[in-house]
């Protein structure tokens, strides 16, 4: 085997819905793009079961199937899909320069251009019995499950936006909605808060922690503590969703792309591109407030144009010269 690089015109690194809908586009625009998969293949919707509002699905989808169906749209058209993960980059700096991937610790890659969808984690707290229950009742997406629980009591844990706003978003759909936050006052906005407290069926404990769910295959309730007094209580509930953040998977490209706080890649204006020439970011890695399959998909086509764009702009300056 040769230990040359191999060279790339359009690398995607990630494999959900931003890496397959920016391969289905590249592929199609005679962009030979390669994906690498990453360690979870397909991304957080393989970890999720029925998939209902992503457009086009009347009847819902099953996650994991879905996300077969997109890796065989862009295999249709010519997409590499390897199994892989990028796990090194140097970025060139330069308009035209070739960015340096290594794949595993060992295959080195050049690439013209580069699309990063390697999405966010979200956050669990730990637990043996949370992680026991996860597809069992247990979600860290009120949007995407909270349907399930049409009319009945849930539980929601986290004092931040998402939660604030994941609980009134449930408090519409279920029964009652108990909302624990383990700090006396809540991080989320004001007016996020005023939306939480002025909701009647939501039950809102503060200094409260979960201190275990309860059921053995399915959710059938929650023992909580309160982090004062020690006091602990269990309450019935069917669903339990905790949205104490995500954590955007940009490890590698710390100190070579702009980043936010968290660690969100940043892009420029309505585009995909980051601040360096031909890298450009797609899906949840530089979405923290929308995280839906469908605008992830939205980006990574997004992507996948402005890769075009960039290396007809380059190809253009090469032949002038
Ligand atoms: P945040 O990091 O803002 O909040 C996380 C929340 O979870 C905090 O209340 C935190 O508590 C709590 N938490 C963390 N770990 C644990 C734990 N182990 N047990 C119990 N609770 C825990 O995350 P969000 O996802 O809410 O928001 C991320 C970003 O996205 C923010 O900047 C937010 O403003 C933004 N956002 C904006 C929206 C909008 O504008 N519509 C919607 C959603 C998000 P503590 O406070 O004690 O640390």
């Amino acid at each position: 085997m040769s230990n040359q690089p191999e060279h790339i015109k359009t690398l995607i690194i990630g494999s959900g819905p931003a890496g397959y809908t920016a391969a289905i586009y590249a592929a199609r625009a005679d962009l030979k793009p390669v994906v690498y998969t990453g360690l979870e293949p397909g991304g957080q919707l393989t970890t999720t079961t029925e998939v209902d509002n992503f457009p086009g699905y009347p009847d819902g989808v099953d996650g994991p199937t879905m996300m077969v169906q997109l890796q065989q749209q862009a295999e249709r058209f010519g997409t590499d899909v390897r199994i892989g993960m990028a796990t090194a980059v140097h970025f060139s700096e330069e308009v035209g320069g070739l960015h340096q991937v290594t794949i595993d610790n060992e295959k080195e890659l050049l690439a013209e251009t580069v699309i990063i969808s390697t999405g966010a984690t979200a956050k669990y707290l730990g637990l043996p019995s949370e992680q026991r229950l996860r597809g069992g009742g247990v979600s860290a997406c009120a949007v995407c499950d909270g349907f399930f629980y049409k009319g009945q009591d849930v539980a929601i844990v986290g004092g931040g936006d998402t939660a604030a706003e994941e609980a009134t978003y449930l408090a519409n759909i279920c029964n009652k909605v108990t909302m624990l936050v383990r700090k006396d006052q809540m991080r989320a906005s004001k007016a996020m808060q005023h939306r939480v407290t002025s909701t009647p069926n939501i039950d809102l404990r503060y200094n409260t922690e979960i201190d275990e769910v309860l059921g053995e295959q399915v959710v059938e309730g929650l023992r909580m503590v309160n982090n004062q007094t020690g006091e602990k209580e269990e309450i019935a509930i069917t669903g339990l969703f905790i949205a104490i953040g995500h954590k955007p998977n940009t490890d590698i490209f710390k100190g070579q792309l702009d980043m936010d706080e968290a660690g969100y890649l940043i892009t420029e204006g309505k585009s995909t591109k980051t601040n360096l020439p031909g890298v450009f970011a797609s899906g949840d890695v530089q979405d923290k407030e929308y995280r839906q399959a469908v605008t992830a998909a939205g980006t990574g086509c997004m992507a996948a144009l402005d890769a075009e764009r960039y290396l007809a702009t380059v190809e253009s300056v090469e032949v002038q010269a």
